[in-house]
């Protein structure tokens, strides 16, 4: 896992930039001037009540939501305001793997499939180099077996994990995973969570919302806490949960640790 160094990060530069983000929903303010870099092997996990805007910042990332205010930077390019930036997009969306509470599979694909439509059609990869890959894939994510099984043949778990070997068919710089075990049976949040910390300790660049503390604490270089859009701490995950400095954060952690 990187370490966040804020040194060797500024040569790099960061793979994420968010500069003075702001985003509204009608009258409701829903992201309020976020700055927020995320660098090269970083792991960011975002912590939240319910409804502070935790998933609208990371669809603000790749480009799911637009936003009134600030700038977003990925990868080098940048997403303007008011949804100005058309070819931005289309590369971000290329580059950044998304994984969803509702795993979001196709459900008349077959596992396999699921795996190889996205890089077939936007890499123009040949059957046979997408099916190598997903087999790969598969076996990473340790359901090699049921590739050809339809995704509601699997358990929930297991389709997480095709979620997962889906986006990364994509070969994404970043991968953003908003409360992956959040709709899944208590068993199989752990099988989905391994997989997730052997991607991290692979050195993928990752931000993720979630709810399970323990995996929080353990995987993440760093803890962001958002609170009714704004965040209100960030640090060393060891700083947020065992010592954070701000009441909001203390009441939140309170609650669900
Ligand atoms: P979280 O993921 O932290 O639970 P969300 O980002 O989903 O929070 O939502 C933040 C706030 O924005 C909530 O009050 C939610 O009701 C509101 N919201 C989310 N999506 C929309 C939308 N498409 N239209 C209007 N309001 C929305
Ligand atoms: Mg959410």
């Amino acid at each position: 896992m990187a370490a966040y160094d804020e040194s060797r990060a500024e040569d790099d530069g960061p793979i994420v930039r968010l500069t003075g983000l702001n985003k509204h929903f009608g009258s409701l303010h829903v992201l309020q001037d976020i700055d927020l870099s995320v660098y090269a092997g970083e792991v960011v996990v975002v912590i939240g009540a319910s409804g502070s805007g935790k998933s609208t910042l990371i669809r603000c990332i790749n480009g799911l939501e637009e936003f009134q205010q600030g700038r977003i930077e990925v990868d080098g390019n940048e997403l303007l305001p008011n949804g100005a930036s058309r070819a931005a997009l289309h590369h971000i969306r290329r580059e950044v793997g998304m994984v969803f509470q509702q795993f979001n599979l196709f459900p008349h694909r077959r596992v396999r499939e699921n795996v190889t439509l996205a890089p077939r059609k936007v890499r123009g990869w040949s059957q046979d180099k997408a099916r190598e890959t997903a087999d790969t894939l598969l076996e990473r994510v340790g359901i090699a077996d049921q590739a050809d099984k339809y995704p509601g043949q699997l358990s929930g778990g297991q389709q997480q994990r095709v979620a997962i070997a889906r986006a990364l068919a994509m070969q994404p710089r970043l991968m953003l995973f908003d409360e992956p075990t959040s709709a899944l049976d208590p068993e199989m949040i752990g099988e989905v969570l391994d997989v997730m910390r052997k991607l991290a300790r692979e050195g993928m660049t990752m931000v993720v919302v979630t709810h399970e503390m323990g995996f929080a604490r353990e995987v993440a270089d760093r803890a962001i806490y958002i609170h009714e859009g704004r965040i209100v701490e960030q640090g060393r995950p060891e700083a947020v949960f065992d010592n954070p400095q701000q009441e909001r954060t203390q009441a939140f952690l309170s609650r669900v640790l």
